[in-house]
């Protein structure tokens, strides 16, 4: 227990001698006396004082002047007073000396019993005090610590998002220009075999773009921003979906792909149908690249029907490689595989699985890895679904981008730094008989604008000299008419909403993002000029 130091204050030597004896048996109490008022206020002042037993009639100061002087500065207002007097008894001497900051008294003659009591009391008060003043600093301190962390985490998820928000552009940008020359080239008159070197090309910007996409999906379901979008969905479509998609690649490696679909199940449910398909593409995918003999299964099974309500359960199981038991933990972590070298053998970023489990978890259900080393692999997972009565709208056929009618009079300024997305977005727009000037950035768009008038104007967000924001803004607080109210759609090549929003903050009409559906920069570009088709 801590030594607590206690003073007694009397001008008469006397009574603090026989103070002192009283005291003396108290343990961890360490007593100073003083009969001088003035010598016991410095005293208290540098030593750290808990109790005070102060005598009330004193010649120097009396008793009520000493308290309210250590009452008033901060080092001592915390000393717990006790007043020992002999004069009367009378309220009116109790409250002045518990106004000036006493908190109690002792009479004199003292009782023994009673002083030293008061005192242990008082000792156990001032523990739990300065336990509290203790707890109080910890508390604070770790309040701090914890301000101090979130700060950083906040910064850290801030810089971590500009980091995406830039790779995205960055990345976004190129692809955006091979899987637009690619649908070019898959519209021009090409022989077998170079339509085959085109399957290759564009399978390779896919799977580039499923990388970074995955990428961006981990990280918008980290910071809690990924939303399930449910619409009706046709079970029949999804599995139809897979079974087109996984079937002949299943058939390429020599192993069979096969579908044991429940026939309870209700056709239609309720469902975000894109992260359905990609939790069952991604465990498919993977059964299919780690099995070499034998056979990928997709089971679908009705556990459960409860007012309009399905329990549904999915398994995706495998005759493949297998997965050691101390690995199958780790495998839903991201960037984790199975073993070391996996990569090597299997290529693979290691995010499948996490976004797996994440995507399975948004829906509220679970899922479970079941693997035997050398014989197979099984992943299960169940969720609930609501049940839907009618049938879903048919999905109508994915039009060509030269299938769509000219526009009559649409000139168009292009300003775009990345000069294979400026060709190929010039020879889309060329093909819609559009006319287009391009320029290269912010800058050379705002000088364009002052001589010609455009229909519309599509503008990159990012580009050297003037960014596109700075652009826009510019053109929207033109004093000119004509040249304010210009059409502009922002091309961002970054997927977060922030950006997005920016553009529009900016004065943009509409936001294209990269890589562009070129059916729907038809669609908004003929909304925003009025055009006319002329076919
Ligand atoms: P990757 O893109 O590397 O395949 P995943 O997250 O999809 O990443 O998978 C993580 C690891 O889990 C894989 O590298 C592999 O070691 C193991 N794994 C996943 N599915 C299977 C499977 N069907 N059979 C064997 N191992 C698997």
């Amino acid at each position: 227990m801590e030594k607590l130091k206690l003073i007694i204050v009397d001008d008469k030597e006397e009574n603090v001698l026989s103070l002192k004896a009283l005291l003396a048996d108290i343990d961890n109490l360490d007593i100073w006396s003083s009969t001088s008022p003035n010598e016991a206020l410095r005293y208290c002042w540098n030593q750290d004082v808990a109790i005070a037993l102060v005598d009330v009639q004193m010649p120097e100061i009396n008793g009520f002047e000493f308290v309210s002087l250590l009452q008033s500065n901060p080092k001592t207002w915390q000393i717990m007073v006790i007043m020992v007097t002999a004069i009367s008894k009378e309220d009116k001497f109790l409250l002045k000396g518990l106004h000036s900051g006493a908190i109690d008294y002792l009479y004199k003659p003292l009782n023994p019993d009673i002083t030293v009591a008061k005192v242990k009391s008082f000792m156990q008060q001032v523990y739990i005090q300065r336990e509290l003043k203790r707890k109080n600093e910890e508390l604070e301190r770790s309040h701090m610590e914890l301000m101090k962390a979130k700060k950083e985490a906040d910064l850290a998820r801030k810089s971590k998002e500009n980091f995406l928000a830039n790779m995205s552009h960055e990345i976004r940008t190129p692809i955006n220009g091979i899987t637009g020359i690619t649908t070019m080239l898959r519209n021009s008159p090409l022989n077998e075999e170079q339509s085959e070197w085109l399957d290759y090309l564009e399978n390779a910007s896919q799977q580039l773009l499923l990388i970074i996409n995955d990428i961006l999906d981990l990280s918008k379901i980290d910071s809690g921003k990924m939303r399930l979008d449910y619409a009706k969905t046709s079970f029949v479509n999804i599995i139809k979906e897979l079974t087109n998609l996984f079937a002949y690649k299943a058939e390429q490696k020599g192993i069979t792909f096969e579908v044991i679909n429940d026939n309870s199940l209700p056709k239609q449910i309720l469902a975000d149908s894109l992260r359905l398909t990609q939790i069952l593409s991604n465990l498919i995918s993977n059964g299919i690249k780690f099995t070499e003999n034998g056979r990928v299964t997709l089971e679908t099974k009705l556990l459960k029907r409860s007012k309009q309500r399905v329990h549904i359960q999915f398994s995706v199981k495998d005759t493949g490689i297998g997965i050691a038991s101390n690995a199958i933990d780790k495998i839903f972590q991201s960037f984790e595989q199975g073993e070391e070298g996996i990569t090597k053998r299997f290529g693979g970023t290691g995010l499948g699985l996490a976004i797996v489990k994440r995507l399975v978890n948004l829906h509220q259900g679970q899922i479970h890895a079941y693997s035997e080393l050398g014989k197979g692999s099984e992943f299960v997972f169940q969720c609930w679904f609501d049940e839907e009565d009618s049938e879903a709208t048919p999905k109508s056929e994915k039009k060509q981008y030269t299938d769509l009618p000219p526009l009559a009079d649409v000139h168009i300024l292009l300003a775009e730094d990345n000069e294979l997305n400026s060709f190929m977005v010039t020879h889309m727009l060329n093909t819609w008989g559009i006319t287009v000037d391009t320029v290269k950035n912010g800058k050379e768009a705002l000088e364009k604008v002052e001589n010609i008038t455009y229909s519309l104007i599509l503008m990159d967000a990012h580009m050297p000299v003037m960014s596109g924001f700075d652009a826009i803004r510019a053109i929207r607080n033109d004093p000119r008419e004509h040249i304010r109210k210009i059409p502009i759609i922002s091309i961002s090549a970054s997927v977060l909403q922030r950006e997005q929003q920016a553009a529009y903050a900016a004065g943009a009409d509409a936001v294209v993002g990269k890589p562009f559906d070129p059916i729907s920069l038809y669609q908004i570009i003929k909304t925003l000029t009025h055009a006319k088709t002329t076919a």
